[in-house]
């Protein structure tokens, strides 16, 4: 059994994005592995945001998480500010992660474009990520493809703490791998960027059979198809792409064969997602109405998370700064 380790930030609203390629990933995995989801506040400040909805877009968020068909018996589930230690290791990160490497996150470029002022917090973002991770040793990460470079810089993190102050072994630090989904990379509705929470181009997972028609019939299709009797390419569809991760198999072939044929118009094949979505999303959405009249056992679900989250840092901390050499505090 390995365990696990994934985050999602407080940024927006949960979109079919993160859930075809990371959220869904998170529900199987929590049956096969010992996970911990984290609602990534801390990361969530790296961009401009309003602190008064922080709190509330916090809660909605493990929402989400759990009306998705997350288990709080079945996994550790909790807020990423409601353990210290994250920011902690974080800084003691920083001390081995090359500069170089932080400028040529592509994440940190894009995000850095939006931005006037560039704070160094959205710089160091891979940092505490790496932290997020390798606080718990975890050796399994389910990210979305765009995730795929910070990963990387994470091994190499834990690659350098490791040589520096465990050169003998064993490794405080386990390499963690990165885990993807079939849906590994859903774009926005223009077609154009990744769907992202910030670049308000998404479908929410909670939205209603209504809003999802609104949004996914003007929703870019393969440019090929100019008219209705122009053929076009599925694989390079993002109506096809979340097909793939709304439609059964048999309905996918039958979609990818009517689109290199022309034998539908883009209408009728986004009629037969928009069928599918609501049938998966329907049952999430009243998941979610019900956990909303209940706030309290939310928090509830997420301080117990935090403590067992806790516990399991508090041990890899006190090994760490051990390790580097840190004089303890005297104990009366
Ligand atoms: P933001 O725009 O604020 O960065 P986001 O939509 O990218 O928000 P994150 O909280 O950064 O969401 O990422 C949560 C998880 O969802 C990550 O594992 C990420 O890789 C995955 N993910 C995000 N967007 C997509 C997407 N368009 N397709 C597939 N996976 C995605
Ligand atoms: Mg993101």
């Amino acid at each position: 059994m390995a365990r696990v380790f994934s985050g999602i930030q407080p940024s927006g609203e949960l979109h079919i994005g993160n859930y075809l390629g990371a959220v869904r990933n998170w529900v199987e995995l929590q049956h096969q592995h010992e996970c911990l989801f984290s609602v990534v506040d801390l990361h969530a400040i790296t961009q401009p945001y309003d602190v008064t909805t922080l709190p509330q877009r916090t809660l909605d968020m493990a929402i989400g998480l759990l009306a998705a068909g997350l288990l709080p018996e079945r996994c550790t589930l909790f807020v990423q500010s409601h353990v210290s230690d994250h920011t902690e290791l974080n800084w003691l990160l920083n001390t081995v992660t090359p500069l170089g490497e932080l400028e040529r996150q592509t994440q940190f470029k894009d995000k850095s474009q939006r931005q006037e002022s560039v704070p160094a917090g959205l710089l160091n973002y891979p940092v505490l990520q790496a932290a997020d991770v390798l606080l718990y040793q975890a050796t399994l990460v389910p990210v979305g493809e765009d995730q795929l470079q910070h990963l990387e810089l994470m091994r190499e993190i834990a690659r350098r703490w490791n040589a520096r102050f465990a050169p003998d072994g064993p490794f405080t630090f386990p390499e963690p791998q990165a885990q993807l989904t079939t849906s590994k990379r859903v774009l926005g509705l223009d077609g154009q960027a990744k769907m992202s929470k910030s670049l308000g181009n998404t479908i929410g997972l909670l939205e209603s059979s209504e809003a999802i028609w609104e949004k996914l019939r003007p929703a870019a299709t393969d440019p090929a198809r100019k008219t209705r009797k122009d053929p076009g390419n599925p694989d390079i569809c993002n109506i096809f792409t979340i097909h793939q991760g709304f439609s059964p198999p048999d309905v996918q072939r039958t979609v990818a064969q009517n689109c290199r044929t022309a034998g539908w118009g883009c209408l009728d094949c986004k009629k037969v997602l928009a069928d599918n979505m609501i049938a998966t999303l329907t049952p999430i959405r009243e998941r979610a109405t019900a956990l909303k009249s209940d706030p309290k056992g939310v928090r509830r679900i997420l301080s117990a998370g935090a403590a067992k989250a806790r516990a399991l840092a508090e041990s890899t901390m006190a090994l760490v700064r051990r390790q580097m050499g840190f004089l303890e505090p005297a104990e009366d």
